[in-house]
């Protein structure tokens, strides 16, 4: 009797230990999800590939065919939804120059970003999401012009989840500031997003999330023939491309170097869009991009701001750049009929879910630290309310043992302190400002405080 009462009560403390917080799915975030239309996306899809092409150097006046009729159907498209945003979204072109002599683009070229900025609910929160997905395409060859460049997926695909976000998104109200943006440039050197993140860094935006969409709509691989419309990668990098030397000491000081905030946006991407999107795992990939690439992301890291970038677990590379035609019985070219828009459609969840509850949650605690000057096996965290923005009811503890990838525990308290019977030297710790209906900032990893 005593050995059952004894094992019961270790199953009982275990359970405990291992408890999670149960966090409530916002309905209204959940709702918007399901209003993504698989529909929508395969028509913006094929819209943008009757363009026959999107090449940077193609042309830009004819009404029907090259990047000029691409840039000014997605304009048209996303001020389709200024009336219901009763005038929060504004819809325009940048313009920028790019090429010259000895470039990849030899000869100087105006090209056009378009960029759909929803304004906060609250004037006084200057917090800024940027998604984006470029606009161009591209065949074969670097200057190839003319030759049909479909970019169904590449990156038809981005373009199309933010065109469906941007129209149900407009409906509704968020604290914090969503600008949606089409990108060109993207396939002859990033010249859009490079052109994009520093004008955000001269202008002082207070991005405090940046996503990238670059093909998220091939679920099938070449040669390896794997096939996994479940499964969705963000790249993240881990020592940050910018990073000043203060930066750096805390770094070293704190082994943080498996908890850059692009790391920790990473994370909450996974698990907010897990908690509303079914059927759809993230893969986690600790590197910037893949092996030696880069993507719309890299200026923004580059610049300092804290950017991922999403993107299919299995490419085809029978499709990727690729002109058109039936070789050795293989259709190659980026078509639209090999787009899993079913794949799209969770993938915009993704995206739909990550920037809702980021974009309702409170701003993130500050002077977050752990509490060092005695020796102690306990952990105690310190940090003050955020000043600005929805008052937090409290905050999460995240924690995982150093050498876990994913947080493990998930502890609301409230109040601006916490002492956990777990060791510091042991375990990695965030911190999450969550308002009453649970939408959670992104983690702050602790740095240190003085005992007082
Ligand atoms: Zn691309």
């Amino acid at each position: 009797m005593r050995k059952i009462f004894l094992s019961l009560l270790l199953v009982l403390s275990s359970f405990l230990i291992n408890a999670q917080t149960i966090i409530n799915r916002d309905p209204e975030i959940k709702k918007m999800v399901d209003e993504i239309s698989r529909d929508n996306i395969e028509k913006s899809v094929r819209e943008l590939v009757s363009f026959h092409t999107r090449h940077n150097m193609s042309d830009q006046d004819n009404p029907t065919e090259g990047i000029g009729a691409a840039w000014s159907w997605i304009k048209n498209e996303m001020s389709k939804n200024i009336p219901a945003s009763e005038g929060r979204l504004d819809v325009k072109f940048e313009d920028y120059t790019v090429g010259g002599k000895g470039q990849r683009i030899p000869h100087p070229l105006h090209l056009k970003n378009v960029v759909a900025t929803l304004k906060g609910s609250d004037t006084t929160d200057g917090r800024i999401i940027v998604i984006s997905a470029h606009l161009d395409s591209r065949a074969a060859l670097d200057n190839d012009s003319t030759g049909y460049a479909p970019g169904a997926n590449d990156d038809g695909s981005g373009v199309a989840a933010i065109l469906e976000l941007v129209r149900i998104m407009s409906a509704r109200k968020f604290s914090a500031t969503i600008v949606f943006i089409a990108v060109s440039g993207e396939e002859h050197g990033l010249y859009g997003a490079k052109f994009m993140a520093s004008k955000a860094k001269r202008e002082n935006w207070n991005i405090i999330a940046m996503l990238n969409n670059d093909m998220i709509g091939n679920s099938g691989s070449s040669e390896t023939l794997l096939n996994d419309n479940m499964r969705i990668r963000v790249f993240s990098e881990g020592v940050p491309a910018f990073e000043t030397e203060q930066m750096a000491a805390l770094r070293k000081y704190t082994s943080g170097e498996n908890d850059s905030r692009a790391r920790q946006l990473a994370r909450y991407i996974k698990e907010t869009g897990e908690r509303y999107v079914e059927q759809l795992n993230v893969s986690l990939v600790f590197r910037n991009d893949r092996f030696g690439r880069g993507g719309d992301h890299t200026p923004f890291c580059q610049e300092g701001f804290t950017a991922v970038r999403i993107c299919e677990y299995n490419e085809n590379y029978d499709r990727t750049h690729k002109i058109p035609a039936l070789v050795n019985g293989i259709q190659e070219g980026d078509l639209p009929e090999y787009v899993d828009y079913e794949y799209v459609r969770k993938n915009t969840g993704l995206n739909l879910a990550t920037i809702a509850n980021l974009a309702l949650a409170p701003y993130e605690p500050v002077n977050c630290g752990i509490v060092t000057g005695g020796l102690t096996n306990k952990t105690t965290l310190r940090w003050e309310s955020p000043s600005k923005g929805v008052k937090p009811a409290g905050y999460y503890i995240l924690m995982r043992e150093t050498y876990q990838p994913l947080w493990e525990k998930k502890i609301f308290v409230t109040g601006n302190e916490a002492t956990l019977p777990y060791s510091k030297d042991n375990y990695f710790f965030g911190i999450q400002a969550a308002d009453n209906q649970g939408h959670e900032s992104m983690a702050v990893f602790p740095g240190q405080v003085k005992r007082q």
